[in-house]
């Protein structure tokens, strides 16, 4: 078995068949070694000073200043003094950590204060969440345990990879992106097969940016007797006329039958929660093999609280965030590259070859900016892109800075596509 080290991506290393774990990792370091003497390795790279837009990294112990794309921090709450300050208060309060999983000991009264919280965030009850100790959790371990081998997970081909893992025991069947026609097909053959069917879409889609067509397919699901999941990781913060992400604006809030989501993008923190009806919460609380063994979110989850009351009290954050996803993405789209089908806080610059990306990545990293560059299989194989997250801690000296910079790369590599 060969690979070819040209084309290859992380994932063609994960299994290789007559290859034991040993010659495996072998065969991977070599491949390691080859991306990073190209200078294509701008993954794992050592942060020493925070999520913010301005930030350091440290490169082969040259540790210098960077304009960062990297956080989903949207909102900047990470650096939000207020939100520090409950942190600190909730370590004062209880200590660093919880010591123990839900159901022997490790709930505390603010975990409950967190569930009362986001649930009437989405004017839901509190006895409808379920903390998790992240969002992959969240989705992972709520999928594996609800789906089981009668039953059938039918997935929008962008669905984060955490839903993938939770439904490694289950059908699954994926339909292309957005396509409502694809997904009706399968509604309709599997509506007397399958004793569950539960279609999986996100609110925004991580690599692309835009959003679900919620309203249409909650609509679709109800018609065959289906449940519907909508994990909404990326669109909490950002989209919404009050921040209350990608359902905001249909009310889809009650009429979803698991809405799942993370504390660790726009919340500025850490864990996952699922919101369901509260027999089935309730049912997640005693039999999710990671609720039940897995501690719980630490005292710093204090955070969170103010996190969510800042989304009200504060909504020039929103706002700020938008006049900064307006502007970068004009300018970007002014240069002739392509932002696909964006709609939200995070910006895809599509290259499609990889290692044109990977040259391009590095190149932005040598000129001070830092940025994600993202493959299969991620995205398809000629589909990879730079793909940046805008938030409201940046500057429009920092958007125009990157502008320059891909302006530049733009007249050596020629990588508009108007
Ligand atoms: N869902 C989506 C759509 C995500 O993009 C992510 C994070 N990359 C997660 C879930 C997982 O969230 P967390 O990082 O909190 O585990």
């Amino acid at each position: 078995m060969s690979i070819d080290f040209a084309t290859a991506t992380f994932k063609d290393f994960e299994n290789i068949p007559d290859y034991d774990i040993a010659q495996r990792a072998d065969y991977f370091y070599e491949f390691l070694d080859t991306m990073k003497s190209r200078g294509h390795m701008n993954y794992r790279l050592k942060n020493t000073s925070g999520t913010d837009a301005i930030l350091n990294i440290d490169i082969a112990d040259q540790n210098k200043q960077y304009v960062s794309f990297v956080t989903s921090d949207y909102l900047g709450l990470t650096q939000h003094p207020k939100v520090k300050q409950a942190a600190i208060d909730g370590i004062e309060k209880y200590g660093t950590g919880t010591g123990a999983s839900p159901l022997i000991g490790g709930y505390f009264d603010y975990h409950s204060d967190i569930e009362k919280k986001i649930a009437n965030f989405f004017g839901r009850n509190e006895d409808e969440v379920v903390l998790f100790t992240s969002g992959y959790t969240a989705n992972s371990a709520t999928l594996q345990i609800l789906m089981q081998k009668e039953d059938i997970a039918i997935l929008d081909m962008g669905v984060h990879a955490s839903v993938h893992e939770g439904c490694a025991f289950t059908n699954k069947k994926t339909f292309p992106h957005n396509n409502l026609e694809a997904l009706e097909h399968i509604l309709k053959v599997c509506e007397n097969t399958y004793r569950t069917k539960l279609v999986i879409v996100d609110g925004v889609y991580s690599q692309e940016g835009d959003v679900s067509r919620a309203k249409e397919i909650c609509d679709l699901v109800k018609k065959y007797n289906a449940y519907l999941l909508v994990d909404d990781a990326h669109g909490v913060g950002v989209l919404g006329e009050t921040g209350r992400g990608a359902l905001e604006d249909d009310a889809l809030f009650d009429k979803i039958d698991f809405i799942t989501g993370t504390f660790s993008k726009t919340f500025g923190n850490l864990g996952g929660y699922v919101i369901a009806n509260k027999k089935i919460a309730s049912f997640l609380k005693f039999q999710s093999r990671q609720h039940i063994f897995s501690v719980t979110p630490p005292p710093s989850s204090f955070g969170i609280l103010k996190a969510i009351d800042l989304i009200d009290e504060e909504p020039f954050w929103q706002q700020k965030l938008w006049d900064n996803i307006n502007y970068f993405k004009k300018g970007l789209n002014d240069l002739g590259l392509d932002t696909g089908i964006t709609c939200s806080a995070i910006i895809p610059v599509k290259i499609g070859d990889q290692n044109k990306m990977w040259d391009i990545g590095r190149i932005l990293l040598e000129n001070g900016v830092y940025t994600n560059p993202i493959m299969y299989p991620a995205v398809a194989r000629k589909d990879a892109r730079i793909r940046m997250s805008v938030t409201a801690r940046h500057e429009k000296e920092h958007l125009d800075k990157t502008l320059n910079v891909f302006d530049d790369i733009n007249k050596k590599m020629h990588i508009a596509k108007k």
